[in-house]
């Protein structure tokens, strides 16, 4: 076994870059939001390969929007399923459709597909450029299917900071709370992409913060596929997962 990813748990896939939002605080920038997407069928075959060999207790698609490519989610979340990895969860904005039998399609394949928690990204940010109808008509397909929904706010400095973002957030969760939905702690936006450039005024410039993201290289915990099957210095399109973990060398 590769050492330095002997305390391996979690797998994580950033689905597609492709995003139907345009967030001031993304972590990703201005970056192009081109439709690549993972290959489901190649994706899940890593994931059933790399469970034979590590004992991986949660899974979470992400991305971009993964929703824009609900099959490939929906082909990850089974594998995940099938090896019996515990916490199988999906980051999304709730909008990749206006069409509304979709929605209620594309949430029945996800419950159907074994996925155990949505974190949807409601907040100031999101809901700039996202419309709120379909996430919340999203919202209520998905509990109707019968998986778990929570919202995963963003907020600026810290959950209890008052600023007019913050303010909003909290009316946002307010919306969803009388319809009988939680939220979870969510995150507090670090200063990287987007964020640095549009929120530069609320981050102290004397507060070192270590990236959230960010994975030790000696010490990888959570193996992340890009969008272009790309992971750990490989590639799942021409290479077997287990041959690019056993080649990785950590580089600082
Ligand atoms: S924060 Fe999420 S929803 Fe917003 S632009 Fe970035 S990836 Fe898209």
């Amino acid at each position: 076994m590769n050492r330095y990813l002997k305390n391996l748990d979690r797998i994580e896939f950033v689905v597609t870059m492709g995003c139907t939002g345009r967030c001031k605080h993304c972590s990703e920038g201005s970056h192009v939001f081109a439709g690549e997407h993972i290959d489901g069928e190649t994706a899940a075959k890593a994931v059933t390969e790399v469970c034979r060999h590590y004992d991986i207790k949660s899974l979470m698609t992400f991305g971009g929007e993964p929703l824009l490519f609900p099959e490939a989610v929906c082909s990850i979340h089974r594998a995940a399923a099938e090896a019996s990895i515990k916490h199988r969860d999906v980051i999304t904005n709730g909008f990749f459709s206006t069409d509304r039998q979709r929605i209620r399609e594309v949430a029945e394949m996800l419950a159907k597909s074994g996925v155990n928690r949505i974190m949807l990204s409601v907040d100031a940010f999101h809901q700039e450029t996202i419309p709120l109808e379909p996430v919340d008509h999203f919202a209520e397909c998905v509990r109707e299917a019968g998986v778990f929904i929570e919202l995963h706010p963003a907020w600026l400095v810290s959950a209890e900071d008052r600023n007019p973002y913050n303010s909003k957030t909290t009316e946002l969760i307010g919306f969803f709370a009388e319809k009988g939905f939680s939220a979870d702690s969510g995150n507090v936006i670090f200063p990287k992409g987007s964020a640095l450039k549009y929120l530069l005024e609320y981050f102290d410039g004397n507060t070192v913060q270590s990236d959230p993201y960010e994975e030790d290289p000696e010490d990888i915990r959570s193996l992340c596929f890009e969008a272009d099957g790309s992971v750990l210095g490989g590639n799942i399109y021409s290479s077997d997962i287990m041959d690019i973990i056993e080649v990785y060398t950590a580089v600082k």
